[in-house]
């Protein structure tokens, strides 16, 4: 079986996605780039998280052609491709249909510095304009928008987070969809007041050494 432990963390991340509420049934998926052998891990279209198992994750080359697995990849596997093309910064890519994101992406939106940890994604959460799931030209749209940020949301779908790894891009995705709930009830009370440009850049260059990731003798070996 190739990429054993992509193909769990894929499950584990799966379940984690549903238990978080960061998506329901099957909606969403998950993938994982092995940059050592070229080859990427992605979870299989519509099936339950809660039914999915190791055997079901399908092995995809960069080109998209299945290399081991029995099942069908996400339908979006276009745009799971397409960001690894474009950013050799990213290793796993997270899409959810979370509720708070997803509802600013229904009013075509961006989500602002309505707070500091817009920074997960950067000064900003852009928005990709619509396209229909699993169409080329959502996969253009959403590799168009996100440029450099860690996350942007599609147009009347949901989000998609990056990351070097399945934790951070997860890590995206979590931290994103509670910025969008605050930024909901912030305008649901008045006029939120924005974290301006200058504390914006401040904020992404201090997450550049925030938590443990310099700590020597913490650091994490996987
Ligand atoms: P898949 O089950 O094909 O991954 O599709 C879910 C989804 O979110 C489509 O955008
Ligand atoms: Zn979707």
């Amino acid at each position: 079986m190739k990429l054993p432990l992509q193909r769990q963390l894929i499950v584990d991340y799966g379940l984690k996605m549903i238990r978080s509420g960061l998506t329901t049934g099957s909606g969403g998926n998950l993938s994982i780039l092995d940059r050592e052998s070229g080859l990427i891990a992605i979870s299989p279209t519509g099936i339950d998280y809660h039914d999915v198992g190791v055997n079901d994750i399908v092995i995809v080359d960069r080109c998209g052609t299945i290399v081991d697995g029995e099942r069908k990849p996400s339908s979006e596997i276009g745009f799971h491709l397409a960001l690894y093309d474009s950013r050799s910064d990213i290793s796993s890519v997270v899409h959810t249909h979370s509720v708070y994101a997803t509802t600013l992406a229904c009013l075509q939106w961006e989500l602002p510095a309505v707070h500091y940890l817009v920074a997960f994604s950067g000064d900003k959460v852009p928005l990709a304009p619509y396209a229909t799931f699993g169409t080329s030209e959502l996969a253009e749209n959403t590799v168009a928008a996100i440029g450099d940020y860690n996350a942007v949301l599609l147009a009347n779908h949901g989000l998609v987070a990056v990351g070097a790894d399945m934790k951070s891009a997860f890590n995206v995705a979590e931290e994103i969809e509670l910025v969008a709930r605050i930024y909901y009830q912030a305008k649901s009370l008045g006029q939120p007041v924005l974290v301006d440009g200058e504390e914006m850049k401040r904020v992404i260059e201090k997450f550049g050494s925030y938590g443990q990731q310099d700590n020597i003798n913490t650091r994490e070996t996987l």
